[in-house]
């Protein structure tokens, strides 16, 4: 069992806010898989709770995508001090080093030097494709000329397609080019709690001052502003200041600032007043891409079949995509089987996708409605008004997507009269999807309602 526990923490880590991360999830450890009776131990017995009611099934899906059998999960007291995070190593070859470099990216241990900036993620290790050439291209042009054209710079996409990467590159190199660059790193969550511990110690200036110094700020994971009118008014005076003064500003989320709720007006404007650049999912070609130079850069050898295969059947994000395919070699190295032997005779199956969860096709059909403001009714009707017809196509568009229905069965739900129709609706929400980044950002939003 190699590091399991590592990279289930570090998929957890993807959906909670830092605070409750490290709150919760710091001193775990895990203490048994045996018959897939999981035991987990945690610091008291209050965590015992804690992570019993909040975190059972964020628990129990991070296991399983770590390939772990799942009947049941306990929790149980365990002194900290004996049980660090920590697991056992299978064998230490360089190969093996080198693979467990990549599969922790994400630990709060790896945090670096006193600037946040993580030498590891460097442009030249960061694979253009066409889910983020455009974003990338605005990334070199920041470190030739930071803190012109594209300031701030504001980059946004899902989880695990690469924000921090690209954001620490930016860093790393503008500190290369003129080491004199005063850059800070900082995800908003600590930013935040540097703030509070500040006022609270009677630091307020200092804090500021500090930030007034600065060439260079990348702030990261913005979406968790949520709830922080204090600090977000801080952090606005902050923005305003050093982009008056011409100073880089970089922000990643994994949203538009519109759609952020809590986020003031003004703010969210600002962010994207150099435009909004996002990151998407990778296509086929890109996953092996990506694969191929992650491969040549550990020195490992994997035939083009399995990495094809690896792309094929990995659709969430480059991060997991990473993790299976070092999963992958790990298990090559472990067997004496190279990684397509070890395919094609049935040891790995590697198979992520966006998980379906429990949703019916009225609830889409309700949702979708309410977002267009139409009733459910009218986007059921046959009416061909303009907003109803879009609302119709989108509705098709994320039944089919997201609960996998038959073109046959979504004609039924939506009361349209054949499949063949469907078949149009939906590929024609895909063509516009395309070009039209702001029904992406509907259809974005539209789906956080349905699940959120
Ligand atoms: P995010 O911050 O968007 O959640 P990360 O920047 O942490 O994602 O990326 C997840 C993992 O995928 C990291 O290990 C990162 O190095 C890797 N990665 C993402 N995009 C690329 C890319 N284009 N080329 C190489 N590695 C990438
Ligand atoms: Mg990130």
């Amino acid at each position: 069992m190699y590091d399991v526990w590592q990279n289930t923490l570090a998929e957890i880590e993807q959906q909670l806010s830092p605070a409750n991360f490290s709150t919760w999830f710091q001193d775990t450890t895990l203490l048994s898989t045996k018959g897939g009776h999981i035991k987990i131990g945690v610091k008291n017995t209050f965590y015992v709770k804690q992570l019993r009611n909040r975190y059972y099934n964020i628990i129990s899906t991070a296991l399983q995508n770590n390939r772990v059998n799942v009947v049941d999960i306990s929790f149980e007291v365990k002194s900290p001090v004996k049980s660090k995070v920590r697991s056992r190593e299978v064998t230490n070859s360089p190969l093996v080093e080198r693979i467990k470099s990549i599969r922790r990216p994400t630990l709060k241990s790896d945090k670096p030097r006193q600037d946040g900036l993580n030498q590891k993620y460097t442009l030249d290790n960061f694979i253009v494709g066409s889910n983020n050439d455009v974003a990338v291209a605005a990334a070199k042009s920041i470190v030739d000329a930071p803190g012109t054209r594209y300031n701030p710079f504001f980059l946004y996409g899902g989880p695990g397609l690469g924000k921090t990467h690209l954001v620490q590159a930016i860093g790393n190199e503008l500190s290369l080019k003129n080491p004199h660059l005063k850059i800070l790193y900082t995800p908003i969550s600590d930013f935040f709690s540097d703030f509070v511990d500040a006022v609270r110690n009677g630091k307020g200036k200092e804090f500021n001052r500090k930030f007034q110094e600065l060439d260079c700020l990348i702030i990261d994971d913005f979406q968790f502003i949520v709830n922080k009118e204090k600090s977000q008014e801080e952090f606005f005076n902050i923005f305003n200041n050093l982009y008056q003064l011409n100073k880089q500003i970089i922000v990643t989320s994994d949203r538009l600032p519109s759609q952020i709720k809590t986020v003031d007006e003004r703010l969210a404007s600002r962010l994207t007043w150099a435009g909004a650049f996002d990151l998407q999912l990778p296509k086929f070609e890109d996953k092996c891409a990506i694969l191929r130079a992650k491969a040549e850069l550990m020195g490992a050898e994997i035939e083009p079949k399995a990495i094809e295969y690896i792309a094929e059947n990995v659709n969430t994000n480059i991060r997991d995509l990473e993790g299976e395919f070092s999963a992958i070699l790990l298990m090559s190295e472990v067997r004496g089987l190279t990684p397509l032997e070890l395919i094609e005779n049935g040891s790995v199956s590697v198979n992520k996708s966006t998980k379906l969860r429990p949703v019916s096709p009225r609830q889409v059909i309700d949702k979708v409605a309410k977002y267009y403001e139409i009733t459910p009714k009218e986007l059921c009707s046959r009416s061909r008004v303009a907003n109803i017809k879009n609302a119709r196509q989108v509705a098709m568009f994320i039944i089919s997507k997201e609960l996998g229905l038959s073109t046959n069965k979504i004609a039924a739900e939506v009361g349209v009269k054949d499949h063949t129709t469907v078949m149009h609706g939906i590929r024609k929400i895909e063509n516009d999807l395309k070009l039209n980044f702001a029904l992406r950002d509907q259809i974005e939003t539209i789906k956080e309602k349905i699940y959120g």
